[in-house]
């Protein structure tokens, strides 16, 4: 059942600069909504959204969710009653972003979470939490199911993020039992797609750039381990249709074609017309060995599932550099 937010109302996206998240905004302006973007621009570009700052209905505010200010920016550029959603995209999300920034990944995970359910609360809005397939950790079932608890190492270096968003869900959970808030949250799978950092450091946005300059692709380890990567359309889609139902629980958005990162970098070698190089890397510590999401739940309560293959999504992310 959709039980879709009001035509034309706002809805804040904290983290909108970033590649996500801009992304959403482009969609829900598309879809008639107001969009105030809030981002402290640590990770995120302000670039992102250059192409919206002339669209009605668009604003920015520059602030950290941490900080009580940026909930007082909030304030200050719209009334609370026209804001009908809140939406958590804050964070560093690459693993080596949030390992450059253990401290503010745990901050705006926790505190900065924290801050922004109070502020959908002071509204009476939805919030919908970006969580992740992280909170599965190095997975001890495959594929990855909404009911599954997961497996993470609490101490090591990935539980900065890991932990952060495990934390997060908590207190979405939290209040949606204490205090009656109309939350979702969305586990979201490895993503790719135009206007990821070219220097992230993930996997798909590294291979692209090396393989356009020529160089080895790297891979960490020797390749065996596994991801599914989903197409940032498809992606913002089943976040879009989970923002307007029902569904209070937990759902993972991905593409479900799994790969190991050895057929990853066949595929863009391909793609790319190059001749494949490989450079070996030692492997990041907690790596996990495997990725991949059962989407039933998003099949079945939201009628979605992606649509972009692997080879035509890295097509349109090349063409989109060039
Ligand atoms: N990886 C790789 N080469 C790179 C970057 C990453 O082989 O240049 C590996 C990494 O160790 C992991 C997988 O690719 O096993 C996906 O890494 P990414 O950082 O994209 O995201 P993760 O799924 O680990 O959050």
């Amino acid at each position: 059942m959709m039980t879709s937010l009001p035509e034309g109302s706002v809805v804040v996206v904290a983290g909108g600069a970033g590649f996500i998240g801009s992304h959403l905004c482009e969609r829900l302006l598309t879809d008639g909504y107001q969009v105030v973007a809030v981002d402290d621009l640590s990770t995120g570009d302000s670039g992102n959204l250059s192409h919206l700052s002339a669209t009605d209905g668009f604003t920015f505010v520059e602030g950290d969710i941490v900080l009580p200010s940026a909930i007082e920016q909030l304030t200050d550029v719209v009334d609370p009653h026209d804001v009908s959603a809140v939406l958590n995209f804050a964070s560093p999300a690459s693993p080596p972003a949030y390992l450059q920034r253990p401290l503010d990944t745990l901050a705006v995970g926790s505190t900065g979470t924290w801050n922004l359910i109070n502020y959908a609360v002071s509204c009476s809005a939805r919030f919908l939490m970006a969580s992740t397939s992280e909170v599965y950790g190095d997975p001890l079932e495959h594929p990855q199911v909404e009911t599954y608890w997961g497996n993470v190492n609490p101490i090591g270096e990935r539980s900065v993020y890991d932990e952060a968003k495990r934390f997060s869900e908590a207190l979405v959970a939290a209040h949606q039992r204490s205090a009656g808030l109309d939350a979702r949250i969305v586990r979201i799978f490895n993503t790719y797609g135009p206007r990821m950092q070219p220097d992230d450091g993930r996997v798909v946005t590294n291979m692209v750039h090396q393989s356009l300059a020529g160089k080895p692709l790297t891979i960490y380890g020797d390749g065996s381990q596994t991801r599914s990567f989903c197409y940032v359309t498809d992606e913002v889609d089943g976040i879009v249709r989970l923002l307007q139902s029902d569904v209070v629980r937990p759902v993972n958005i991905g593409n479900p074609n799994e790969f190991t990162i050895r057929e990853l970098a066949d595929v863009i070698a391909e793609v790319l017309g190059a001749d494949l190089s490989i450079e070996y890397l030692p492997l990041p510590s907690d790596d996990p060995k495997v990725r991949q999401p059962d989407i039933s739940r998003a099949r079945d309560l939201l009628g979605w599932e992606p649509k972009v293959q692997l080879r035509d999504g890295i097509r349109q992310m090349v063409e989109s550099l060039q």
